[in-house]
């Protein structure tokens, strides 16, 4: 237990010292685009975010999104966003998209805007595989087939529970159980890999209920399961009052016997949180993006990172409309890493997707050595035993990720009290 504990105070410590620096560091746009100019010959993953949903917003999100009231809000959205990815298309002189991820919010809450955007980045970017997240809430209508006519590769659908109490205990507006059992099971086959997203470490869960949605989501023969743990930041207590994060003792045992359906159920972790049918191979639906070390984020609040520059955009819709149509761009905060700093952060995503790969240059002679060092002691635990089944390296895997993402989430709140 102490080791774990200490993992989780360490990552806490990495964390926090990450978070102010962002939020403290104003951005240079001069900085920003040289570094985006520099990226060469390479493979780079593309995240966009669409900040709205159906109202009632749910009470556990702890994404950046925003009630969806006028259905011109959106449009002004995606017509700023359609400048910015012109502006990336322009300065990413030699770099190549190699996926493209839409995340939120709700990107299907209307899915003809959404066609535009993916018409525009293929007209810029090629015929790159295309990652949809949706709510089944605007799935109800057919809106499954006009997905797959938009020849999206795989589709995520955000369910979170089969349990009536567990959904109102985190304050989701859901459609009914056997409705979102339905929606997906339309849309199976109809896209490469489809995935449900669900939730656990609530208040009140227990082995039992963990286990209930783990065997749910399986029967449905899913290609994918993405089991997130809830990860409030502090000042969400107000709107969570009940939320307590779980002990190590007690999450780990949630944990294990979630790992264990996986493995009886013929399926496999591809990251710690990410459990993929044994039959599918790796199809796997990157949201933490641990296959690319560089990255660029489109849209209020999408991080980027190339090498060891990390930049924000703004967390408000109408300042990040304001800004596009001033500069083209909707920097908000940028920062500058250490390069021990990147040489951790590159090895906690690779080590999140259950590898690790090589340094892309040698970084600095001691990042290089922390390097090396963090490779032995991982191929030395996963020789022990078989990586996907491995409980106490997976589950220190994700206590990492969860500390790391409880930090970026408390940014995002942040972000959106203070309206950056
Ligand atoms: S969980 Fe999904 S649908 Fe609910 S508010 Fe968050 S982003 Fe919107």
């Amino acid at each position: 237990m102490s080791l774990y504990r200490l993992l989780s105070f360490g990552t806490k410590l990495f964390s926090k010292k990450f978070i102010s620096g962002l939020i403290s560091t104003p951005p240079n746009i001069e900085r920003h685009k040289h570094y985006i100019r520099s990226i060469k010959r390479k493979h780079i993953a593309l995240y966009v975010h669409i900040p709205y949903c159906l109202e009632p917003l749910c009470r556990f999100c702890c994404f950046v999104r925003y009630p969806l009231r006028r259905k011109a809000d959106m449009i002004n959205y995606a017509s700023a966003l359609l400048e910015e990815i012109e502006w990336y298309h322009e300065n990413l002189e030699e770099a190549s998209i190699g996926s493209i991820y839409f995340g939120g919010g709700t990107p299907t809450i209307n899915i003809s805007v959404l066609g535009e955007l993916i018409d525009s980045l293929r007209s810029y970017f090629g015929d790159v595989p295309i990652t949809v997240e949706s709510n089944p809430r605007t799935l109800v209508n057919g809106e499954i087939d006009e997905l797959k006519s938009l020849r999206i590769k795989r589709l995520s659908i955000g369910i979170q529970s089969f349990q009536n109490w567990r959904l109102k205990k985190m304050g989701r507006f859901s459609l009914p159980v056997e409705e979102n059992k339905r929606i997906i099971k339309e849309a199976l086959g109809k896209f490469d890999t489809v995935n449900i997203d669900m939730v656990w470490g609530i208040p009140g869960d227990t082995v039992q209920s963990v286990i209930y949605d783990a065997v749910e989501s399986f029967k449905l023969g899913v290609d994918q399961v993405t089991f997130y743990p809830i990860m409030p930041p502090p000042m969400k207590s107000k709107v969570m009052p009940d939320y307590v994060s779980l002990p190590i003792r007690e999450e780990l045992k949630l944990y294990k016997a979630l790992l264990v359906t996986t493995l009886s159920y013929g399926y496999r972790p591809d990251t710690p949180w990410c459990m993929s049918k044994i039959t599918k191979g790796q199809q796997l639906i990157d949201e933490y993006i641990t296959e690319y070390y560089d990255f660029v984020g489109i849209g209020v609040s999408s991080i980027g990172k190339i090498g060891n520059y990390v930049y924000v955009n703004h967390f408000y819709p109408e300042k990040y409309i304001r800004s596009v149509r001033k500069k083209k761009l909707s920097v908000t905060r940028s920062i500058q890493l250490g390069d021990i700093d990147r040489a951790l952060f590159d090895i906690q995503s690779s080590l999140f997707g259950l590898g690790i790969r090589k340094p892309v240059k040698i970084i600095s002679t001691t990042s290089f050595i922390l390097w090396s060092l963090v490779h032995l002691l991982f191929n030395t635990l996963v020789s022990l035993r078989d990586i996907h089944e491995n409980i106490p390296l997976l589950y220190a895997l994700h206590l990492i990720q969860k500390t790391l993402y409880t930090g970026m989430n408390t940014l995002r709140e942040i972000g959106m009290r203070y309206k950056l």
